[in-house]
Parts: structure tokens; C-alpha cells; sequence
């Protein structure tokens, strides 16, 4: 299907590996050649805030081989209810600075690089390229819109997730496989350009649920969110599945598109 879901081997183990990713290991389905590739998957994770901060700390200490993180902005006071990869005595620095330290002190065994840059139609081919997996971690449908479009080009699996207040969303993309994001959100949305208010566990949920789709992706295992908007509602603790179609006209994965 995709370069993520390819019936390849992968790398082989060390020691070291072997015991630090035993509890993952010994479940039915990954075994030593499941964690082979997730040592061979490369991902990156657009945004450090607070989606970011959660699925990139899932996605390195599961072992996934090269984990890069985008972000231009610096931690501020009003980050830290929710983006745990960033602490006080980070205030000020750079998010690509202060994940970076945590993530490789998490697990030393994952490449992780982070990028201080702006994710926009110029720069995303510099932000993905050489990742065969996008995890959304933006604030913003606009460079959602960026992201999809990209991955949609390039047959890059993209999972999205969004939140707001005590609730979030998820939803996988799998380049000719699914519905995309325009379809999904297809008229210009003015979400993202105001400030929104997030309770801290929220992303948290969100986030873990888009790790579990990337590693999920990866291992070929299980039925991801594939035209599958899944719905949190932490307010009254219930989850729902709404439907997504394919938009025929999508100008991103329809045909117009397709035959350009
Ligand atoms: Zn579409």
C-alpha cells in the first residue's frame, strides 16, 4: 500500500533494544520483526505544543528509528498547562531546543532531530521530506491544509488530530485509500485564527490516539481512521464515529487533482 505499511523486516535488534521495548515485543502481532519496523519508520511530527509533545514522546520511546519535529516557536508561560515536553526553566527557548533535549534523553536509541521552521506551501517539502509518516500536531487549519495537501501528492499517510476546550478529534489519511482532510473540512474555515481554550488532558488523549494510528500504520496491524472521524467528548466521557466520505470534486485527492 505505502512505503509505512511495506511487508519489509526491518533492522535487527540489539540487546539493549530487545529489553527496552520487551512490553511492546511480547504483544501478539509485533514481535522482534514488528519492532524492526518501527526502527525502520521515520516520522515527523509537525508542531511541539501540546499534540506534539504527547505523540512525539509515545512515537520515540516506542522505538520509532528516525523522529523529526518541526516547530518555530519559542515556550511560553501559556504553553505549559499541556505541552509536558516543555518545563519552566524552558521558558523562552526554542520548542525544537527544548523537545529535542527531552526526546533523545527519553530513548537515546531514536535519531531525533528537530527543525525551528514555519510550515508553509514553500518550506514543506524541506519540514517532510525523507518521512514516510505526518503526524499533525498544528493549532491551525491552514497549515492542516498545507500538511494534507502534501501528504496527499506524495502518498504520505497523515494522521490528523484537533482540539478545543474539553474535546478533540482524529482522523487518518492514507493517500488513495481515504478520504483527505479537504474532504472532511472542505470550505475555508476561520477555526485556528483565534486563540482557543485546551484543558491540559485533552491533547493528551488526542495525541495518544494519533501514536497508536502511526504505530498501528507501521506494523500493518488493525483497521485505522480511515474515512473514520473519531469524535472525544471528554465533558461527558463518550467517544463517537462520524462518517467521512470521499468528496468526488475534492480538489485535493479527486480526480481533478488526480489528473494533473
Ligand atoms: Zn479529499
Amino acid at each position: 500500500m505505502t512505503d509505512a505499511t511495506e511487508d519489509r523486516p526491518g533492522p535487527s535488534l540489539s540487546p539493549g533494544e530487545l529489553e527496552r521495548y520487551r512490553r511492546q515485543i511480547i504483544i501478539p502481532g509485533i514481535g522482534e520483526r514488528g519492532q524492526g519496523r518501527l526502527k525502520a519508520a521515520r516520522v515527523c511530527v509537525i508542531g511541539l505544543g501540546g499534540l506534539g509533545s504527547i505523540s512525539a514522546t509515545y512515537l520515540a520511546a516506542a522505538g520509532i528509528g528516525y523522529l523529526r519535529g518541526v516547530d518555530c516557536d519559542c515556550v511560553e508561560p501559556g504553553n505549559l498547562n499541556r505541552q509536558v515536553l516543555h518545563w519552566t526553566p524552558d521558558l523562552g527557548r526554542p520548542k525544537a531546543e527544548s523537545a529535542r533535549e527531552k526526546l533523545s534523553a527519553l530513548n537515546p536509541e531514536v535519531e531525533t532531530e528537530t527543525v525551528r521552521l514555519e510550515v508553509t506551501p514553500e518550506t514543506v517539502g524541506e519540514a517532510v521530506g525523507g518521512c514516510r509518516l505526518i503526524v499533525d500536531a498544528t493549532d491551525n487549519l491552514a497549515t492542516r491544509r498545507v500538511l494534507n495537501r502534501f501528504a496527499v501528492e506524495q502518498g504520505i499517510p497523515f494522521v490528523f488530530g484537533g482540539v478545543e476546550g474539553f474535546g478533540g478529534m482524529v482522523l487518518t489519511v492514507v493517500p488513495g485509500d481515504s478520504p483527505c482532510l479537504e474532504c472532511l473540512f472542505p470550505a475555508r474555515d476561520r477555526s485556528g485564527e483565534r486563540e482557543i481554550g485546551v484543558a491540559g488532558p485533552v491533547p493528551g488523549v488526542v495525541a495518544s490516539l494519533q501514536a497508536l494510528e502511526v504505530i498501528k500504520l507501521i506494523l500493518g496491524l488493525g483497521s485505522p481512521l480511515l474515512g473514520r472521524l473519531l469524535l472525544f467528548r471528554g465533558l461527558d466521557m463518550t467517544f463517537r464515529e462520524l462518517r467521512v466520505d470521499r468528496n468526488p470534486d475534492c480538489p485535493v485527492c479527486g480526480p481533478a487533482r488526480r489528473k494533473r
